[in-house]
């Protein structure tokens, strides 16, 4: 740490310093925002941790003092240890790194976490070596997830010598439980979605010392995660959680036994953030849900496709996306909002899981392959072109060569613009996981790969569709060694572009763009308009994206 001319000169080592008593930490931000002589700084603090001091080892008090106060030759094996054997002394840096491993509810869910910490004095920062505090937002869908972050979590037991604290979060958390401190002792906190809005009373245990905070709210809440200090990571698009949990049950997934019961906000809460985040600049909005479309307002006032119509009625929205969608709660008024609403996307995911109605019945999914057909015929009726998208799982227990090729079928006569395809994963506590009539790990691996081939040439010819046609776009980025811009159609096709002009469109910016070209995932154009809002660099200095 470097001091000059004897002043406490950058609020580093102040910054550093958390005290249990929050109203001693404010003493010494005042003081360092007078930006008093250091000696005076020094004094104060040392009045400050009277109270730690008196209660910490006599051998360690000199570390404490010089720690505090910002001096580079404090004992940092004294420190460390101090921290984690005085649960009275709380010297946590408030410095925080975090991972987020899974799908865009967990992307989200940390924007979320990330907002809260900032709001309770912490600061984000690059790296684990940086961090205070270290953040594992998991997921355990499928895979060996639990063990990755076992080993993850081993791999940093090195920084946890050095006065670290790990935090896990998500669906790992709730999963393992309190095996996770079995397991990694030195784990402070562990918590599953559902318990996130007790984050801020959770952080103040974390810096009174504790080591074995938990938020494992199982399936009792009736609550969701509201926050006005959401730390979204992009400019222009923004996610808006509308329902958190589940009740489905599927025979395969762990959702509802990790992320809790069904539950949905209010329609003006909802309502409330779209229209702070249109005041903010966003133009483009993604409501979130494990199954986004079984929303049902705890108010009364609006149905799921009402809502939508809604956000996309906000001045400033010019997109509206929504996912997941079950294909239980879908209901033809959804189609007709997209229909009647240009701001709503036309774009609909709509997992089927499999194409066999046997195996839909044993993956408990309440609907038969007719009954899915049924809604797809809904969306294929619309006015306006909905691009479909699906989820597929392959090698299910039981799934024979029939069943399998029930799926290819599928999607042979749906016509998917794109598929998210996996390989069955048996999950802790879920029904499917004692069938045990299971599928040979080379026979899955083997009907992965035809999906992935048949689907490569249902897109081939699907996009191949769209060249002369002009679609709207959103600028994400570009790539100059390409020459192209990137973005994504109200499809949410990926269109890469070319535009006469040697400055490049920013960001966030809409365009009309001319299809020349297609492949099996991507588009390929030239901007027809040259008025755009430009990015204040040239060509040369845009990064790849
Ligand atoms: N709620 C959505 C639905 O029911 O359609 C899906 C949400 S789930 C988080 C995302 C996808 O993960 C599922 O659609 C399914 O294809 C896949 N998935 C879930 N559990 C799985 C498992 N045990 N093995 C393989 N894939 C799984
Ligand atoms: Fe999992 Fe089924 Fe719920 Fe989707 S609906 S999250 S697949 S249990």
């Amino acid at each position: 740490m470097t001091r000059a001319s004897g002043q406490v000169e950058s609020s580093v080592s102040l910054r550093r310093i958390t005290l249990e008593q929050k109203r001693l930490q404010v003493i010494l931000v005042r003081f360092h925002d007078e930006r008093v002589g250091f000696a005076k700084a020094k004094f104060a603090c040392e009045i400050a941790l009277i109270p730690t001091l008196l209660i910490a080892p006599w051998h360690m008090r000199s570390s404490v003092t010089k720690w505090a106060t910002g001096s580079s030759d404090c004992d940092s094996g004294d420190m460390a240890s101090l921290r984690y054997t005085s649960g009275a002394m709380t010297v946590l840096d408030k410095t925080f790194y975090i991972e987020t491993f899974g799908c865009q509810m967990n992307a989200h869910d940390s924007e979320k976490v990330i907002g809260t910490l900032v709001r309770e004095g912490y600061r984000q920062v690059e790296t684990e070596v940086e961090a205070g505090l270290i953040l594992y937002n998991t997921c355990s869908i499928r895979d060996k997830a639990e063990q990755k972050v076992f080993n993850r979590l081993n791999d940093y037991k090195a920084l946890h010598k050095l006065g670290k604290r790990f935090a896990v979060l998500g669906c790992v958390a709730q999963q393992e439980g309190e095996r996770i401190f079995e397991r990694a002792p030195y784990v402070s906190l562990v918590a599953g979605s559902a318990s996130y809005r007790k984050l801020p009373e959770m952080l103040v245990q974390l810096e009174a010392g504790n080591k074995r905070i938990t938020g494992l709210d199982d399936r009792q809440t009736d609550e969701t995660f509201e926050t006005e200090f959401t730390a979204r990571s992009n400019k222009h698009r923004g996610y808006i959680t509308i329902i958190e949990g589940c009740d489905k049950f599927c025979s395969y997934c762990v959702v509802p036994y990790t992320r809790g019961k069904e539950r949905s906000r209010t329609s003006d809460s909802v309502l409330a953030e779209a229209r702070r985040m249109a005041d903010a600049g966003y133009t483009d909005i993604q409501l979130l849900g494990q199954n986004v479309n079984s929303y049902r307002d705890p108010s009364g006032k609006l149905s799921f496709a009402e809502l939508l119509t809604a956000v996309g009625q906000l001045p400033g929205i010019r997109r509206v996306r929504f996912t997941t969608s079950h294909p239980r709660d879908f209901t033809r008024d959804i189609v007709e909002a997209i229909d009647a609403a240009p701001t709503l996307c036309n774009h609909v995911h709509l997992p089927v899981q499999s194409g066999s109605s046997r195996v839909l019945q044993r993956m408990q999914r309440e609907y038969t392959r007719e009954w899915y057909l049924e809604r797809i015929g809904w969306i294929k009726a619309a006015r306006r072109s909905i691009s479909l998208t699906t989820d597929i799982i392959v090698g299910f227990p039981g799934e024979t060569e029939e069943d399998f090729e029930r799926t290819l079928s599928l999607l042979g006569e749906v016509g998917y613009d794109a598929v998210f395809a996996f390989k069955y994963s048996a999950r802790p506590n879920t029904p499917a996981i004692s069938m045990d009539d299971s599928i040979p790990e080379d026979v899955k691996s083997q009907r992965l790969q035809r999906v992935l081939e048949s689907q490569r040439e249902i897109q081939r010819s699907l996009y191949s569709k769209h060249i002369g046609e002009i679609v709207e776009v959103m600028v994400e980025g570009s790539n100059p060694a390409r020459g192209q811009v990137s973005g994504r159609s109200s499809q949410n096709k990926v269109v890469n572009f070319t535009v006469d002009s040697p400055i490049l469109p920013a960001s966030g910016t809409y365009l009309d763009v001319r299809i020349t070209q297609s492949f099996p995932n991507s588009l390929l154009g030239e901007a027809v308009v040259a008025s755009y809002s430009y990015t204040d660099i040239t060509r040369e200095e845009v990064p790849v994206v």
